[in-house]
């Protein structure tokens, strides 16, 4: 499995560090994690069409994290997608994608049909996903979901497990009392790292999201044996283009593992076993 971080970034628009999306290649498959602001252009900069990918899972519905759904759904489309969309995502992804797609880009739809495009490739396949457990089991790639807390919105962290590997990536927020167990022995935990404890207390979301200490501690218990971090909003915020270093020695200093601080189109290649 390889897997390649596009957007190291969150909400702010920061031109070295697009919005929150990864794509994991097993052989010739590949799935898309997240979809947000400039996932498409990252997409292209490592040489991938949009056309090609058929499964994309969002972790939540925050805009950060899938404001650039609607390209992905349209180049696709445009290109001549080959195989059916999959998109699997939270509660509220169907209402999400329905009012999405068809409504606002009506006159787009109907010009385009107009001049004898195909309808296929325009509406996905949406899969919700209510409750923990497998979410995925095709051609030798299993993805499971489990929950973290982040501001009463429903939150999942999906696991990819391929090729004797597993990959755990978190959406945002703290986990929950099963992500122990649920990330055990990962291989790759990638996981949101938004600021320090005294960076999160001045911000009115900060509750929204792990301090380094503890995503340490929980990389540790976890027993993962490399962690990725990602969402780096504090650097956005404070201009400090030093800040997520420090996080990442903060982190490293209290885990055994190896430690990534993310950047756009970073890999890490596992492999197989
Ligand atoms: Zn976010
Ligand atoms: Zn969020």
């Amino acid at each position: 499995m390889r897997f390649t971080l596009l957007g190291s970034g969150a909400v702010r628009n920061n031109p070295r560090r697009a919005g929150p999306s990864q794509i994991v290649h097993v052989g010739e498959q590949r799935l898309l994690f997240d979809c947000g602001r400039g996932a498409c252009l990252r997409l292209a900069q490592e040489d991938e069409k949009v056309e090609e990918i058929d499964r994309l899972f969002l972790t939540h519905l925050h805009f950060d994290h899938i404001v650039d759904v609607p390209y992905f759904v349209f180049v696709g489309w445009n290109n001549s997608r080959q195989n059916q969309l999959r998109i699997t995502g939270p509660r509220g992804t169907a209402s999400f994608l329905e009012r999405l797609i068809r409504p606002p880009f009506e006159q787009d739809i109907a010009s385009r049909l107009g001049h004898g495009k195909s309808e296929f490739g325009l509406d996905p396949q949406v899969v919700e996903v209510g409750d923990r457990g497998l979410v995925y089991d095709e051609d030798g790639v299993r993805v499971s979901a489990a929950f973290t807390d982040h501001s009463d919105m429903p939150t999942i962290a999906y696991k990819v497990e391929a090729q004797g590997q597993r990959i755990v990536i978190s959406g945002d927020g703290l986990p929950q009392d099963d992500f122990v167990e649920f990330a055990r022995d990962a291989d790759l935990l990638v996981y949101e790292c938004s600021g320090t404890q005294e960076f999160l207390d001045q911000q009115p979301w900060g509750t929204w999201h792990i301090i380094p200490e503890a995503l340490a501690d929980l990389a540790t218990r976890c027993g993962a044996k490399r962690l990725m971090i990602k969402h780096l909003v504090i650097e956005d915020i404070t201009g400090d283009l030093t800040a997520v270093g420090r996080m990442g020695e903060t982190i490293q200093s209290r885990y055994d593992g190896e430690v990534f601080v993310g950047t756009d189109g970073l890999v890490v290649d596992l492999g197989s076993k």
